[in-house]
């Protein structure tokens, strides 16, 4: 039998740990191990009703709701590898909160949008969006190996009548680029890019190559967090094709680095590709000083450097994830000086209507005088540099 694997620090939930191989032989006594290390078996089989997820969780009054009163407007969808990571019995926890839907998502709340960052009105083509002088976001897909309920792009990921996958978009966006020389970097995300198939993956990464002036290629995903089973020796040969290949991994909670979701993350590493991380600050589950540097020194200690801590976008119905901009800073005033830097991301917040991304730092400036400048360290003392 192979050794149980634990998550790595406790969550929210009182002491709360579970062992994934009790979950397989609890739930899927006929499925092999094979079977459940296999990507394919995991996306076949992820969990999308109420009655599959019944069989796993007890739901909470809210939860059930959400389910029996509304129909969706973020697909529900989680892998059985990630549904084992749910708290049953407490509907607080961090991840569980994450995805599993809220009578909450239905209230719209002001200033909240179906396309918060603007970016249909930035988009030339299909799949496509142009708002950086010199890089793009490629749409790819629409489809997420598992749907997180603060997606801020919950209006495409799921709505399979967009078929933004088609080939035909593709090579539109692709003609796009190449036309634009002033386009050094592409982002591919979607939905999930790591989701296809490894020739889709191949054909997409090949045509961007051929385009000479593009510099680096960048890949934005969940899959090592929700999927890990998805970093396979066949995947790892062809990322390492097309370098410098850049990886954003989106992970939302210390909870979330299993020995799995490490050892996936360690393939990637190894393969050469630079891996940094994407999180989304988010109500109750992950603003607070002590979760977030959990979660930035475990990702470190897999290979991953933190990159962004992002305000959550106001898409509708997300009030319940939705922090003041003011934690962001405590948080980053909590981590600045305590830990080492290259724990710390850059917080930011993607401006509504399309401005980009805008970093927002504690003001360590104190004052000038006549001949320096007044700055506070981070234990709150301050000192003169000479003008
Ligand atoms: S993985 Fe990313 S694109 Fe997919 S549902 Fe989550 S936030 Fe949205």
């Amino acid at each position: 039998m192979p050794p149980l694997v634990y998550l790595q620090e406790k969550t929210n939930s009182k002491n709360f740990r579970k062992p994934i191989t009790n979950f397989r032989h609890r739930y899927y006594p006929d499925v092999t191990v094979s079977d459940w290390n296999d990507w394919q078996w995991q996306l076949r089989n992820r969990i999308c009703t109420l009655k599959e997820l019944e069989r796993f969780v007890q739901l909470s009054d809210d939860e059930r709701q959400a389910f029996t009163e509304h129909s969706h407007r973020i697909p529900f969808a989680i892998t059985p590898y990630y549904a084992s990571l749910l708290d049953p019995e407490n509907a607080d926890q961090p991840i569980r909160r994450t995805m599993v839907p809220s009578i909450k998502e239905y209230i719209k709340s002001k200033g909240e949008a179906e396309d918060p960052l603007g970016e249909e009105g930035h988009s030339p083509v299909q799949s496509l969006v142009h708002r950086y002088p010199d890089r793009v976001l490629f749409l790819s897909t629409n489809f997420c190996a598992s749907n997180c309920r603060y997606c801020t792009r919950s209006r495409m990921v799921g709505d399979h009548d967009k078929a933004i996958l088609s080939r035909e978009n593709w090579q539109q966006a692709i003609d796009y680029i190449a036309e634009h020389d002033e386009v050094r970097d592409v982002v591919i995300s979607g939905g999930d890019f790591l989701t296809l198939t490894d020739d889709s993956i191949n054909w997409l990464l090949a045509k961007l190559r051929t385009i000479p002036h593009l510099e680096i290629l960048r890949i934005g995903t969940k899959v090592p967090a929700v999927l890990p089973q998805r970093i396979t020796q066949g995947l790892l040969r062809i990322l390492r094709q097309y370098h410098p290949l850049f990886l954003s991994l989106h992970f939302t909670h210390p909870d979330e680095l299993t020995d799995e979701c490490v050892a996936a993350c360690n393939r990637l590493a190894d393969a050469g590709l630079p891996l940094g991380s994407q999180t989304v600050l988010l109500k109750g589950i992950n603003d607070d000083v002590d979760t977030q540097r959990r979660l930035y020194h475990g990702l470190l200690k897999a290979r991953v450097r933190p990159y962004y801590l992002y305000q959550c976008d106001p898409i509708i119905g997300s009030s319940h994830f939705r922090t003041d901009i003011e934690k962001g800073l405590e948080i980053t005033r909590g981590l600045r000086g305590f830990t080492s830097g290259y724990a710390i991301p850059t917080f930011v917040i993607d401006a509504p209507g399309g401005g980009g991304k805008i970093p927002l730092l504690p003001e360590y400036r104190a004052g000038e005088e006549t001949d320096s400048m007044l700055l506070r360290n981070y234990e709150d003392k301050t000192f003169r540099y000479p003008k």
